[in-house]
């Protein structure tokens, strides 16, 4: 088994993934594995930054399935013996002027961003090394999003007790309200993408918690971020930020030294804590 200190980025074949794998690979004492779900781009992105003289690895990895997270957790379980840094990258959002039915973009969008996230969380955390870093990146539209929800609902997702089950059953909820279209009349804003975000941002204060309680003394951080508005296929060419500027706080995060004790279980962006 490796001693190698090991970082698992996902979806990170493209956009802000690759530019957090380029800066990892640039500043992380160890294996940096680049996943993506599917091997043909994937590779291209290794090729890619190998021309560029980095030496990332590969691992596939599709979000949406339970079968590949758990390949990836049994290939780091053994050759590595856990893992140091995860960036929950990986991410899709319908485009605004998207024809797809509400329900379908609610339902498709909560599957990756929110459930995908959450399931490579489940088999991945145990696996967190003492002082591991763990980065979940969500986005402001989740702030944006959790201040148009109603009073009741903004109450819950600002919980300190919210468990794991309670916010899976919103995030289930949602999706049927979507579908029964009284998601708006039931309190919900009409972003299938902001409430995806709203969930990893409280996924990401539960999870924080959960650690604080369960693991105390092991020293891993965890938080959710914001990138900014990058320039990727996502955000379109008229975003403000480089990818390589998106990556810079998922990195920092990352990256955090084995001295800080913070942040943990905030959400961030520009490298600040900002109010949920
Ligand atoms: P992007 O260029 O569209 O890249 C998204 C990446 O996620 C791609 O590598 C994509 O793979 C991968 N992905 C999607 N579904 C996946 C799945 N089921 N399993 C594994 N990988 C999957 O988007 P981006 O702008 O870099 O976004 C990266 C993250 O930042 C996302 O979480 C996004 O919500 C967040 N974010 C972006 C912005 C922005 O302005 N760009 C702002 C705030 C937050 P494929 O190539 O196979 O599709």
């Amino acid at each position: 088994m490796s001693s190698v200190p090991v970082a698992v980025v996902t979806g990170s074949n493209k956009g802000i993934g690759l530019a957090i794998v380029r800066a990892l690979c640039q500043q992380f004492p160890g294996d940096v594995y680049l996943t993506s779900r599917d091997p043909g781009r994937g590779q291209a992105a290794v090729a890619q930054l190998q021309q560029e003289g980095l030496r990332p690895h590969f691992h596939q990895l599709d979000i949406d399935d339970p079968q590949s997270i758990r390949a990836l957790r049994d290939f780091l379980k053994e050759k590595y013996g856990g893992l140091n840094v995860l960036v929950n990258n990986a991410g899709i959002a319908f485009k605004v002027h998207d024809t797809t039915p509400f329900a379908v973009q609610a339902e498709v969008t909560l599957k990756t961003n929110f459930f995908g996230t959450r399931n490579v969380c489940t088999e991945l955390l145990p696996l967190m090394k003492p002082y591991g870093r763990v980065v979940n990146v969500s986005s402001m539209v989740s702030s944006s999003a959790l201040g148009r929800c109603s009073q009741e609902l903004q109450q819950k997702f600002r919980s300190d007790t919210i468990t794991e089950d309670e916010l899976v059953q919103l995030m289930t909820k949602f999706v049927e309200d979507t579908k029964k279209s009284v998601h708006e009349k039931e309190g919900w804003p009409n972003t299938a993408y902001g409430v995806s975000k709203i969930g990893v941002t409280v996924l990401s204060r539960i999870q924080a918690r959960l650690l604080n309680e369960q693991r105390k003394g092991e020293h891993i951080l965890l938080n959710a971020c914001c990138p900014g508005w990058v320039r990727t296929d996502m955000a379109g060419p008229k975003a403000t930020k480089s990818p390589e500027e998106g990556a810079e706080t998922p990195v920092y995060l990352a990256l955090l030294p084995s001295s800080a004790d913070g942040p943990h279980g905030q959400f961030v962006s520009d490298k600040t804590v900002r109010p949920w």
